[in-house]
């Protein structure tokens, strides 16, 4: 039998906009990967009587209600006291509760009050959900056909009593295994992947497939539904390699976290180190790049050059051809990664340069008119971009500091720096 799900947020917050509701995001994400239908979001404040119509209209339509926040001290347990009333049940002591209570003050030395006690009333017969994550135990029950999951709102024990209680006591309802593949591509639009693949993707039953745009990139992700994870495995992989044969050195890594990260992995399998040069992009390669853990085994350093006398005195760019050339240009691009090479000691470095806006430069240069180069112990390489002349500069410094670790991924691959189809 397939199920449906709700998930009831309950946060006067929450309809002020003071806060997003990223906990429904979390446990949509969550849920849908164990197979079950999320139909539902729904958001009330903290009020009895809306939260009562709320919880009937959710009754209704879906057999798993899952609640988040309204379980604290100081909204006097609106959610248990609504959801228990609904279902005709009791809110009963459970002293189990309040000694994690207790000690869970006693180990922060702060003191106890009385109303902490009431988050130890849960509603009678239901299973207990503890939290290691701060005071208010979730619960679960079931009552009329419905399965009632009630959860705290903070995200950062929302999250926790999700993946460790609330995942385990859902197993049982969910219909196998949902598993699924993401692929990296970069240096395509989503609407090209969506072209290429259309006709596939509406026959696709098992596994699914399913196209998203990111900030210049874009994911494919294939999700397959079987008895046992392997048997989605065995659907997932003939897919993701077809995949990968489609769209070839576009596609940056499966299951991976950013290109960056990709290249990180890369330097420390092939023991080099990467240094950067950087106008356009102001120290965003530099701040990816030691995001990561591990940066420092590899990750040399970056220049922030944004004058043309940094350009020249700290990384040796000539002033002939700054002068010649401009700032944003090919040549100066690559003499940017050279000196960078030089001057940070490093096997490879990337650099960038170009117009941000909102204007063009005083050449001239279209905004949106990049270059990012890389220079290695074999050559160097220059990458010109035309990124278009929206004035966002935020947008236009995140795609190429994209295409700086794009070419230093493809270099340390051993992929040509540009593919021939375009
Ligand atoms: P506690 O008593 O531990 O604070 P609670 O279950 O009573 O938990 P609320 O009082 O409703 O939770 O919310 C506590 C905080 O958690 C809110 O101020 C907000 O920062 C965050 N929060 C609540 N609901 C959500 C939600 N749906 N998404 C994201 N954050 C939320």
């Amino acid at each position: 039998m397939s199920h449906t799900v709700e998930i009831l947020s309950v946060g006067t917050e929450l309809l002020l906009g003071n806060i997003a509701n990223t906990d429904a995001q979390m446990l949509s994400q969550g849920l849908s990967a164990l197979g079950l239908n999320v139909y539902w979001h729904t958001v009330v404040g903290d009020n009895p009587q809306r939260a009562r119509e709320a919880v009937r209209a959710a009754k209704q339509r879906a057999d798993i209600i899952i609640t988040t926040g309204g379980l604290g001290p100081t909204c006097d347990d609106l959610t248990k006291n609504v959801l228990a009333e609904a279902f005709g049940k009791k809110l009963v002591f459970h002293e189990p509760s309040a000694e994690r209570i207790r000690s869970y003050f006693a180990r922060l030395g702060r003191p106890i009050t009385e109303n902490n006690y009431q988050q130890a009333l849960l509603p009678e017969g239901c299973t207990v959900l503890d939290n290691d994550w701060g005071t208010a135990p979730g619960c679960a029950f079931e009552a009329e056909g419905c399965h009632v999951v009630m959860l705290p709102g903070p995200p950062s024990e929302c999250g926790p009593m999700f993946r460790h209680r609330v995942v385990p006591y859902l197993r049982q309802f969910s219909e196998g295994i949902i598993a699924s593949h993401t692929l990296k591509l970069f240096g395509i639009g989503e609407s090209q992947v969506e072209s290429r693949l259309r006709d596939q993707m509406n026959a696709m039953t098992n596994p699914t497939l399913a196209p998203y745009a990111k900030e210049g990139e874009c994911e494919l992700r294939v999700t397959a539904k079987a008895p046992t994870d392997g048997e989605a495995q065995a659907l997932l992989c003939p897919t993701v390699e077809q995949i990968r044969g489609m769209f070839g050195a576009k596609v940056y890594g499966v299951d991976v976290p950013s290109l960056e990260a990709v290249v990180l992995d890369l330097l420390k399998e092939k023991h080099l180190t990467l240094g950067c040069a950087e106008s356009c992009t102001g120290g965003l390669i530099a701040k990816r790049m030691t995001d990561l853990p591990g940066a420092s085994q590899v990750f040399r350093g970056g220049i922030v050059s944004y004058t043309n006398e940094v350009k020249h005195h700290v990384l040796g760019v000539p002033q002939e051809l700054l002068d010649r050339c401009g700032a944003v240009s090919a040549p100066v691009a690559q003499a940017m990664a050279e000196g960078a090479r030089q001057v940070l000691g490093c096997n490879i470095a990337v650099s960038s340069t170009g117009v941000a806006g909102p204007d063009r430069d005083d050449r001239g240069n279209e905004v949106g008119t990049m270059f990012v180069a890389i220079a290695a112990a074999q050559g160097s390489y220059v990458r010109p971009l035309n990124l278009g002349n929206r004035p966002m500069r935020a947008r236009l410094r995140t795609q190429t500091a994209h295409h700086a670790f794009d070419l230093a991924r493809r270099y340390l691959s051993g992929l040509p720096f540009e593919d021939e189809n375009g």
